[in-house]
């Protein structure tokens, strides 16, 4: 490993750090220490990464925004890559070039500023452009994947390849990018020309409709489980009377059962608990499997 860091701090100088706190970077505001963490900039930074890994069996994480995982209180020993120096946006006639590290309201208001229409579905979601294509983010009534037309990624065989949407497989919350993208670099959307005023308008009601129902107050990483088909989740875990349920600062949310929030100092072994328990409980008086919505990173393979 010591080897390993020299090697990386001379490519990556000033944007390379050591042992750095999870929970500096991660909406949870939880987790032990990740032994390297670094900011890529350029296609040639990706290929460096891509080598080490395969060469030394060193894990490599792209993270955007950290809204969608919980990492360990043992940290992560391996490289943890932030995505924020891909940050090109620009459009020509409705498509708009995004590179992954774009942050969502950056987006948002670059619809806004170029009156572009059929974003607003994504006003409130933090995350990066990389994590929500990723994921396939969204809302009850539509998925970032209906707005784009082609993704550029460097793919698990170590080539820069476009693909198009019709080659990607995109279904509520996940998309085969998980399997196929190493790393995402950008994302083509395809979107309307339509009024500013009324399109800034539309995000606000979103916006508003997330304010009264979701306690955006405290740190969390959103809904913990995808909803089964044909239920809610947090209608679920309401109608089991778990609201309020509290380990050590981690309680599941009275405001929305589905959010798990930290109220002061939580640590990641605390939510992991709850998300246990809520597992046992909806499995037990339901006979449903909850399945995690967001990642849980560095807990074994118990989601
Ligand atoms: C208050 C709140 C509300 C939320 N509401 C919603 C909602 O309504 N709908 C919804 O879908 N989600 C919601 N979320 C969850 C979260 O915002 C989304 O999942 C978002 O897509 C995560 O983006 P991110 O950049 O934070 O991803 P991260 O958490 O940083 O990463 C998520 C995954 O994407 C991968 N990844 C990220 N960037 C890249 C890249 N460039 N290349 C390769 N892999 C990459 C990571 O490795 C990881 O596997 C909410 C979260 C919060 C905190």
């Amino acid at each position: 490993m010591e080897k390993i860091k020299k090697y990386l701090k001379k490519i990556f100088e000033k944007r390379i750090f050591f042992d750095c706190e999870a929970s500096k970077i991660t909406s949870f505001k939880t987790g032990g220490k990740i032994s390297i963490l670094l900011f890529p900039e350029n296609k040639g930074d990706i290929e460096s990464l891509y080598h080490i890994q395969n060469q030394y069996n060193i894990p490599v994480k792209f993270l955007g925004h950290g809204s969608n995982v919980l990492i360990s209180d043992k940290g992560y020993n391996g490289i943890i890559a932030l995505t924020e120096k891909f940050s090109d946006i620009s459009f020509e006639n409705r498509n708009v070039y995004v590179q992954s590290g774009v942050k969502i309201n950056t987006f948002l208001k670059f619809l806004i500023n170029n009156n572009l229409k059929n974003g607003e579905f994504m006003s409130g979601i933090p995350g990066s452009i990389g994590g929500v294509v990723i994921m396939n983010a969204g809302t009850k009534d539509r998925f970032i994947s209906s707005i784009i037309s082609r993704v550029d990624i460097f793919d698990r065989k170590g080539n820069w390849i476009e693909k198009n949407i019709s080659q990607i497989k995109t279904e509520y919350r996940t998309s085969s990018l998980k399997e196929d993208a190493f790393f995402i670099y950008s994302v083509l959307f395809n979107l309307e020309p339509g009024n500013s005023v009324e399109i800034k308008l539309k995000m606000k009601e979103m916006m508003n409709y997330r304010i009264n129902t979701q306690p955006l107050g405290y740190p969390s990483a959103g809904s913990v489980f995808k909803n089964p088909e044909g239920f809610s989740a947090g209608k679920l875990i309401e109608d089991a009377g778990l609201k309020g349920t509290k380990i050590g600062d981690a309680k599941i949310s009275e405001k929305h059962a589905n959010f798990i929030i930290n109220t002061g100092k939580a640590t990641s072994s605390d939510i992991y608990s709850l998300i246990q328990i809520v597992k046992e409980k909806i499995f037990q008086k339901y006979g449903i499997i909850l399945e995690t919505e967001i990642e849980l990173i560095g807990f074994g393979n118990n989601k």
